[in-house]
């Protein structure tokens, strides 16, 4: 069966969403066409309504975690950075400038004022931000009190009056970052950024100017020397990373230590908000972190976006972007068990197709009766679940290939099932080629297919269901142009009446019922040959996430203390210990040689390990401190 995979754009955004998953074979949703439910990803710029978490079916997936509003809102970053501090210690999350929110906290900020000027003199510099607008929309930079002037919330943030410099230039990092799960925390930084350049000379003595002193895009393509030749920035506003990184080794500096700080950065900032995001197997997220970097190579954090700018203005923008999407589509890991929605909706004939009673029953049953839970109710859903997912037969043994799909299953998103918690479907598949799988991710697709056979359908949305609300709306920083219109606050309903919840101020979590596990389809088959296929292995009966998709890295976990570490309860503190031997390990790589054995598990084989993020071809953390 030739099988497609619908995408649903909302806004008609973003175009290279549309480009690169047209090229892969998908379609694009038409409601005139389709049914409400007849898709397999739903990409909005803006925040997702509670009741479409709350009604996923178990072959969508959305491009938004629900409740990340604790980083990518400006006040509550500030708020949620400034707690981490009070917990764990200043030195730790140093990385972000001293903000304060406005105007709650005025008085605070006029003692911080006075304090600096009675130390450091007069020549301290603010910059202050609406805490729900984005690129760069209402900034203003000022050394003097009397010129805050605003009228709505804002957030006042030191401003790094250092910045390194390209020819005069000022510039920032734009990283992108997938949390790939919260429950566990997974996460992968693209080895490909945006260095993104203001298009005016840096210079104090203007603070006015905003093409000198704000590098967002949206404002400096319309600055008057935005097409002219910039003295080695050249034309436009835009680096690639890689072309950073030639830069990077013209400087005397430890470069391997900068990317890890950067990475640190991401991982302390996700940190602050892991324990209270819901646990929802089928979503994914692409965060934009900006990263400034002052002139003794500081990164400093400035802010997190919820919808990264995808808009395409120039060719450093047509290579990152491109790619980053793709990446992000393999990092989904569409399978099998996707191709379902294609068998339950008919596209043609779809009100006699002989599946769609079965649909009709699955939906009424599962999403619109909400029966009490029994027996009969049971009875009743696992026939018609397997009807629906079992398109061979299941009489077979299980192989050796069918045990590790047994013990490796996939979890279905955290549809509203209460009523068949206890319901599971066995979904074995028949071998399936490389050709079949490449219909699915795409001959684009930069995955090796080859090495998914079968998959297990688990337990259908076994999570508990706590009654928490939204305390902050969800108005956050988005910075793609096409989603201007839409920073629109979210349904005021219950998210985690249909999603797994975690109490607020608690770093433990509570697991899922059944880990989240990735199939072995990724490798990154056009990598270096040195990249082991980490899908597949386990831990200590724990599943490791692959190490690179793509150009996406897995930064973390990144060793065995820290994948334990976030797999039952959060256990903040030895990631931060973690963290901290590796940047130490990374501090002295260069001046000290360092012995170390990869160790070998019981069978033999290597056991967790990762890359280096950052160097455009990342070495594996054990092959570095054995090389140096
Ligand atoms: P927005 O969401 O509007 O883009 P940002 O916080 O990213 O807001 O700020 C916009 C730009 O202003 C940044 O890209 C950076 O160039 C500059 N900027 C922001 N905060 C600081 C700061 N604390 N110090 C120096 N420059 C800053």
């Amino acid at each position: 069966m030739a099988t497609s995979l619908v995408f649903r754009l909302h806004d008609r955004g973003p175009e290279v969403v549309r480009e690169v998953l047209l090229e892969r074979g998908w379609e694009e949703y038409d409601e005139e066409e389709r049914e409400k439910e007849d898709w397999n990803l739903y990409w909005r710029g803006s925040a997702f309504r509670n009741s479409e978490y709350h009604n996923l079916l178990p072959w969508q997936r959305l491009n938004h975690h629900p409740k990340t509003v604790g980083i990518t809102r400006k006040d509550c970053l500030a708020r949620n950075l400034r707690r981490m501090r009070a917990t764990f210690g200043s030195a730790l999350y140093d990385f972000s400038p001293t903000a304060f929110i406005l105007p709650n906290d005025y008085t605070r900020f006029l003692s911080e004022c006075h304090k600096l000027r009675l130390t450091r003199g007069p020549s301290v510099y603010w910059i202050c931000k609406p805490v729900d607008l984005s690129r760069g929309r209402g900034i203003f930079i000022f050394e003097d009190i009397k010129d805050l002037v605003y009228d709505c919330s804002v957030i006042v943030q030191r401003y790094i009056s250092n910045p390194l410099l390209i020819s005069g230039y000022k510039f920032d990092l734009r990283i992108y970052v997938c949390v790939k799960s919260f429950h566990p925390l997974t996460v992968y930084i693209h080895q490909d950024g945006l260095v993104r350049f203001a298009t005016e000379k840096y210079n104090l003595s203007s603070l006015q100017n905003l093409y000198a002193h704000l590098t967002n895009t949206s404002i400096n393509k319309f600055g008057p020397f935005y097409k002219s030749q910039k003295e080695r920035v050249g034309q436009g506003c835009k680096w690639t990373m890689s072309k950073f990184r030639h830069f990077l080794h013209s400087q005397d500096i430890n470069e391997l230590l900068l990317w890890q700080r950067i990475n640190n950065i991401v991982t302390l900032t996700l940190l602050t908000i892991a324990p209270t995001v819901p646990s929802c197997p089928n979503c994914v997220e692409l965060f934009g972190f900006d990263i400034l970097l002052d002139a003794k190579f500081k990164p400093w954090l400035l802010e997190v976006n919820y919808s990264p700018a995808l808009t395409l203005d120039c060719q450093a923008d047509i290579t990152v972007k491109k790619r980053l999407i793709s990446d992000l589509i393999d990092l989904m890991n569409y399978t099998l068990i996707d191709s379902f929605r294609e068998r339950a909706y008919q596209r043609r004939g779809y009100k006699n197709s002989c599946f769609n009673p079965v649909l009709s029953k699955f939906k009424e049953t599962t999403f619109q009766k909400r029966r009490s839970a029994g027996k009969s109710s049971q009875n009743q859903t696992l026939p018609l679940l397997k009807t629906i997912h079992q398109p061979e037969k299941t009489n077979q043994r299980p192989s050796r290939q069918n045990s590790f799909v047994a013990n490796n299953p996939r979890h279905l998103p955290p549809v509203d099932l209460n009523k068949i918690q206890a319901a599971r479907c066995r979904v074995i598949t028949k071998t399936h080629t490389d050709k079949t799988l490449n219909l699915i991710l795409g001959s684009h697709s930069r995955t090796n297919v080859s090495v998914v056979k079968s998959q297990m359908c688990s337990a259908l949305a076994p999570w508990l269901m706590d009654n928490r609300r939204l305390h902050e709306s969800e108005v956050t920083n988005c910075d793609d142009a096409e989603t201007e219109a839409e920073t629109e606050l979210s349904e005021g309903t219950d998210v985690s009446s249909s999603i797994h919840d975690i109490p607020p101020r608690r770093l433990g979590i509570r697991r899922p019922a059944v880990p989240w596990k990735l199939p072995d389809i990724h490798s990154g088959n056009n990598r270096p040959a040195r990249t082991p296929l980490e899908g597949n292995t386990a831990l200590n009966g724990q599943h490791i996430p692959p190490l690179r998709v793509g150009d996406f890295i897995r930064t973390f976990p990144f060793n065995t203390a820290t994948l334990k570490a976030s797999q039952h309860e959060l256990d903040v503190k030895v990631i931060i210990q973690e963290l901290h031997k590796l940047t130490g390990q990374l501090a002295t790589s260069g001046k000290k040689r360092r012995r170390q054995e990869v160790k070998k598990d019981k069978d033999g084989e290597e056991q967790f390990d990762s890359l280096l993020w950052g160097p455009k071809d990342p070495p594996l953390l054990s092959q570095h401190f054995k090389s140096t």
